[in-house]
């Protein structure tokens, strides 16, 4: 293990810092020590040094496995100017660059080796003959179908750890949530990887919900203390990016639209006008932003919601990098959620999908801190509210919810972890139905303690339960909920939990509701009913189930 100092030494001179950010020095100790290591540290904060610094200490070759084969060259370029002995190799070199590479590895002449996870058959044999020290995996989550960018090509990684058993492995993610990360180490064969866990709190960012109705006259309404500030606007369509840009140039502000369909030169110009800052506002699908390295973008709005809460998370992320207060806006809208629904039940994996839908929704109804639920997401508690959210600037009224919580926690514990929420509130409520009745669930302790709770009520508290990290839902395990050490607290030590007033919950559904034109709302209601019962029947799913509403109960 080398010396602190060298260490520092070696920071110093070839990256040119003084000191580590959070997290760096203990990584690079780790993997001095030998061991495997799991790291999950948001876009920015300073993950490629945790391997780029050992692999200048450490006798052999790290190899690096990353899948953006159009970045390699850059970063390659960027480490040589530092003077760090790098080389990639992938399918777009010649013969002759590929065996000038080979030679050098094989002299001993490169400390760091860049590679797609595709083009790692084509050094097999190499591999056996030059030493490697360390193996880095970066964008470790493409590793898993769970993860939202999903690489068939990462999933053969797994056999790297099997040939090199003692070389330590270090994978890196901005992005992974605690069952995603369970599979990412699974799959790469190091279940025993220590986890560096970096905070995801973007306390800069302030985070705001609205209903989605009259969207743009919200949007003219936000943006008017902010006309010379750089923005983006995501939204689900190339059609309404458009809409959007056109309706935003009619009033005079300098938009541009962005998408995929975009042909490429226009979107290279897009992107270099808003870099510098003769653009101000981008309306983009998600396309937008991977890459893009803009320090003041002051503000990210969702005219859409989007998917899951890992997009949202990296999307609202693009703003405010220089640290300075900038503003979310997250429009939050019923037809949305069905279009999304809609995706989700025909894509792949689609309970994955729809669980983390929920997730994204029951973020845009909270009642709680919604940085709390932003970050327990991501596995980090925080102990106090953050008072930069819209429900902390105006929170609703709390109750003493401590019996209620008690109810539902213990019998999560009779039911042995084995339910989904649904299933929980049937039996908190004494309900007759098969799967009670199947289990014998009706011979539990606590069934029928609470029928005196309305069904979307128990669904509402127990939400916030959730929302709490006093339960947590088990994506991969059919969304069974899970007690949580904080449960405990609340079953064995007399810990207090506060919920959200219900009364309040209908206040505010009932304004947004009155916004919408009654007439409007009336269509809109029926058409949603109709569209769920019909979608659930082609899933052969019950409605209610599926959507988590009793009132699809038929
Ligand atoms: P990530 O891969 O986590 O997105 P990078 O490794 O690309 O992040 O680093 C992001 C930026 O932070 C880079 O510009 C890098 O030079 C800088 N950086 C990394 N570590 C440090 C440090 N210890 N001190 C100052 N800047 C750092
Ligand atoms: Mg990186």
């Amino acid at each position: 293990m080398p010396e602190k100092e060298q260490i520092y030494t070696t920071l110093k001179e070839y990256f040119g810092y003084d000191s580590f950010r959070p997290l760096q020095e203990d990584i690079v100790n780790s993997i001095f020590s030998g061991n495997d290591n799991m790291v999950v540290m948001p876009t920015g904060g300073g993950k490629s040094i945790c391997y780029q610094l050992p692999a200048l200490l450490l006798p052999g070759v790290t190899l690096v496995i990353s899948p953006l084969i159009a970045l390699m060259k850059d970063q390659v370029d960027g480490l040589k100017a530092n003077g760090i002995q790098a080389a990639y190799v992938n399918s777009s070199q010649n013969e002759d660059k590929q065996q000038e590479i080979y030679t050098q590895l094989q002299e001993k002449q490169i400390q760091l080796l860049y590679i797609a996870p595709e083009s790692l058959s084509f050094i097999d044999n190499l591999l056996s003959q030059i030493e490697i020290s360390l193996i880095a995996i970066d964008e470790a989550h493409c590793i898993s179908a769970w993860g939202h960018d999903f690489r068939p090509a990462y999933t053969q990684l797994g056999y790297l750890k099997k040939r090199f058993n003692d070389v330590p492995v270090i994978a890196l993610t901005a992005t992974a949530d605690k069952a995603t990360r369970k599979d990412i180490c699974e799959q790469l064969n190091i279940p025993n990887a220590k986890l560096f866990l970096a905070s995801f709190d973007r306390k800069n960012l302030s985070l705001e919900v609205r209903p989605g109705n009259k969207r743009i006259e919200q949007i003219f309404d936000f943006l008017e203390d902010k006309t010379e500030e750089a923005g983006i606007i995501y939204c689900l369509s190339r059609k309404t990016t458009e809409m959007l840009a056109e309706k935003l140039q009619n009033q005079g502000f300098n938009a541009e639209a962005y998408h995929a369909g975009v042909a490429h030169e226009k979107r290279a110009l897009v992107q270099e006008n808003f870099i510098n800052d003769t653009t101000h506002i981008v309306c983009a699908t998600i396309a937008f932003g991977m890459g893009i390295d803009k320090s003041n973008v002051r503000w990210v709005i969702h005219y859409n919601l989007p998917k899951n809460i890992e997009g949202y998370y990296q999307e609202i992320g693009r703003a405010g990098r220089d640290g300075l207060p900038s503003s979310t806006l997250l429009f939050h809208s019923f037809a949305d959620v069905i279009q999304l629904q809609k995706f989700a039940t025909t894509s792949g994996n689609h309970e994955v999908q729809m669980a983390k839908l929920d997730r994204m929704k029951q973020y845009a109804d909270s009642l709680s801190c919604r940085r709390k639920i932003l970050l327990s997401y991501f596995g980090e508690l925080i102990e106090k509210d953050c008072g930069n959210c819209d429900v902390c600037k105006n929170p609703p009224s709390f109750i003493d919810g401590t019996i209620i919580a008690q109810k539902a926690l213990s019998t999560v514990v009779r039911i042995k972890e084995e339910e989904p929420m649904g299933t929980i509130i049937d039996v908190l409520r004494g309900a007759q139905n098969a799967v009670v009745i199947d289990k014998g669930y009706q011979n539990l302790k606590t069934y029928g303690i609470a029928n005196d709770i309305s069904w979307q009520d128990w669904q509402q508290y127990i939400i916030q339960l959730i929302n709490q990290g006093y339960l947590e839902i088990a994506f991969h395990q059919n969304n069974k909920l899970k007690l949580t050490q904080r449960s405990k607290k609340v079953l064995f030590e007399g810990e207090k939990v506060s919920l959200a007033n219900l009364a309040e919950f209908e206040k505010i559904k009932e304004t947004a509701a009155q916004q919408i034109k009654q007439r409007t709302a009336n269509t809109l209601f029926d058409k949603l009913r109709e569209l769920r019962l019909q979608l659930a029947k082609e899933a052969g799913i019950p409605a209610y189930q599926i959507f988590n509403d009793a009132s699809l109960k038929e």
